[in-house]
């Protein structure tokens, strides 16, 4: 049966019962009006005609009486009268005899009022003829008087009987409008109860499965995908279970087949940092570790069992790499620090170790931080091959130094003795050779005051100073240059700058090849700014060029050894810059540059403030 069907089957029982109760209502309703009606109809009309007749009777037993008192003309016009009334009012009561002993009543009062009527008929007729009326009264006491009793005796019985019979059936029609009550109230009562019951019955049934469905949703809401909702009925709500139970099946489906792919990629995962040579940690946000490959527990000396979220911060002693840790997860970005300081370095067994660390963040939902992977790179080998570079490069420098400062000077003696009695073609070609030596010379040079400065094997010699004395110093040397050149050298230096405590030869020579390089690539006509200010606890030393300007990619690059940028041919080596950087950071400072390809490029350094 369906769902519909069945709440009308409900509804439909109510109203049946409903129409039950009316139906008896209605039929006690009736016989309550047939049993007035028989009230009516049997018993008040006989005790209506027995109340006229026995008034006509009077009125007429009084105009007897007339006519005996000697008034004979109206008495028997009044008894003429009466007469009709009571024949009319006896043969209503004749028409309405309905209960025993009626007839036999009627029957005594019709013979009766014969009787009556006779003895008044030969009374007028002996009047008429004699003319007395001197024995009337004594006439109405023995011929009229009991007949007129009986009749009255026999209506009033008449009427009593009627009186009686009337009160016995409005007894009955109490009884039957009690009966009607209670059976009514009965009815009513067990209708309401089985309807009641019925509805009770209806609602549970449809009730039920609905509360199955809700207790089904919560369990899969709670990750129990395995649930099933009994199917038992065939209606709407079975087909519903049926198809429920159809989807939770599909849920749990793939359910399973998500699992199986989290733990096929966990694994995946697992297998990718176990295989891996370099240590690799992965950190919660608040720096739990959640996975550890073998190198990294080696590295850190951490046992399996121990390494279950312990929290990654009591592990590691060094600064920078729990400051780098740090800034990721406060920036929710890699960072961009310079790979010089993301060396860390473990010693055991009389072995140091040296490892270049990175910091990956892991973006969850909404692109979140979720964790950290950090790597740290075994690059002890390319230390040690930079090393073996380092002092291959030193030795050959130190060694072609004495060689090339002999050519040197070789060339300039001939140059200073010889050259007036050369031919102008050897002329150029010795000036071409001292040129060459020269450039070697300086190339030599700067690469052997790079490797000591890599090496710390330079001593800065360090005073007190103005940083007005460099500036005249650098103004003096590039002046002819500049104005070769049609270039303006302007020189900013803001009011009360402090003194600066630096190797001042070194600070100059960063600031003469600064503005060497400005001067190369700035074109005739142009300027270059050099500018000086104090920012907090550091002055700030800037040369500004109209130059073509770096492109981005350069802007930390340029400061390595040897890079020039392609396609831009300087004449130079490319040390310079990273000379330069050798000696700020010696200072304790730093130096970058600000540029965009076509605007020209300001390089900054700064130094510490002595107040
Ligand atoms: P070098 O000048 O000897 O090549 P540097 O280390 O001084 O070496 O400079 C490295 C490279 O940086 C240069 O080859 C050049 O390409 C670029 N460079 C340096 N200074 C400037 C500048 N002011 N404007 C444009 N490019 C520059």
């Amino acid at each position: 049966m369906t769902l519909k069907r069945k709440i009308l089957t409900g509804y439909s029982v109510a109203f049946i019962l409903m129409g039950l109760v009316i139906a008896w209502a209605i039929a006690n309703l009736v016989s309550l009006g047939q049993a007035t009606n028989a009230i009516l109809s049997e018993n008040y009309k006989s005790i209506l005609a027995a109340e006229n007749m026995l008034n006509a009777l009077e009125r007429q037993d009084s105009a007897l009486l007339l006519t005996l008192l000697g008034n004979g003309n109206d008495g028997n016009e009044e008894f003429r009268n009466r007469e009709s009334d009571f024949i009319s009012w006896l043969a209503r009561a004749s028409d309405n005899i309905t209960i025993k002993g009626e007839a036999e009543l009627i029957q005594a009062i019709k013979a009766g009022y014969a009787d009556y009527r006779n003895k008044f008929a030969v009374l007028t007729d002996q009047r008429r003829q004699s003319s007395e009326s001197d024995t009337g009264l004594a006439t109405y006491q023995q011929i009229f008087y009991p007949t007129f009793m009986k009749v009255r005796e026999d209506c009033i019985g008449l009427r009593n009987l009627n009186e009686e019979t009337m009160y016995a059936a409005s007894l009955r029609a109490n009884n039957v409008a009690r009966r009607a009550i209670w059976s009514t109230a009965f009815i009513g009562v067990s209708a309401l109860t089985i309807a009641l019951v019925f509805s009770l019955f209806l609602a549970e049934r449809i009730a039920q499965p609905i509360k199955n469905f809700a207790e089904a949703s919560r369990k899969i809401s709670a990750g129990d995908y395995a649930v099933i909702v009994p199917v038992e009925t065939d209606d709407e709500l079975g087909l519903l279970a049926r198809e429920f139970n159809q989807m939770a099946q599909q849920l749990n489906h793939y359910h399973e087949l998500n699992i199986e792919q989290i733990v096929a990629e966990k694994n995946k995962a697992e297998a990718i940092l176990y295989s891996i040579e370099d240590a690799i940690v992965v950190v919660d946000n608040n720096l739990n570790v959640n996975g550890i490959n073998p190198a990294a527990k080696m590295l850190f000396k951490l046992d399996a069992p121990d390494t279950a979220s312990m929290n990654f911060i009591n592990v590691i002693e060094n600064h920078d790499l729990k400051e780098l840790l740090q800034k990721t997860i406060d920036s929710g970005q890699q960072t961009k620090t310079p790979e010089e300081q993301r060396i860390v370095s473990f010693t055991s067994n009389d072995q140091t170790r040296h490892y270049l660390f990175s910091a990956t963040p892991v973006l969850g939902k909404e692109r979140s931080l979720s964790g950290i992977v950090l790597l740290l790179k075994d690059i002890t080998r390319l230390k040690e091959v930079e090393r073996l570079k380092s002092e291959f490069v030193m030795a050959a420098s130190h060694e072609l130094r004495t060689p090339i400062t002999s050519l040197g000077m070789s060339i300039d003696l001939l140059q200073e003795h010889i050259s007036t009695t050369l031919p102008a073609k050897d002329r150029e070609l010795l000036q071409a050779a001292h040129e060459e030596v020269h450039r070697l010379k300086t190339l030599v040079n700067n690469l052997l005051d790079l490797y000591k400065f890599e090496a710390g094997k330079i001593e800065l010699e360090l005073e007190l100073f103005p940083i007005s004395t460099i500036f005249e110093q650098v103004r003096s040397v590039f002046k002819n240059q500049a104005n070769i050149k049609e270039i303006s050298l302007i020189f900013k230096e803001s009011e009360q700058l402090p003194l600066v405590r630096a190797d001042a030869n070194k600070i100059a020579w960063v600031i003469s090849n600064l503005i060497s390089n400005a001067l190369r690539y700035t074109d005739r006509g142009g300027n270059i700014s050099l500018a000086a200010q104090k920012i907090g606890t550091q002055v700030h030393l800037s040369v500004r060029d109209e130059g073509p300007g770096i492109p981005l990619e350069y802007h930390s690059k340029i400061f390595q050894k040897f890079v020039q940028i392609k396609d831009r041919e300087s004449g130079g080596s490319g040390l310079g810059l990273a000379i330069c950087k050798e000696i700020v950071r010696a200072h304790g400072g730093a130096i970058w540059v600000e540029s965009e390809p076509g605007k020209g490029s300001t390089f900054t350094f700064t130094l510490p403030a002595v107040e």
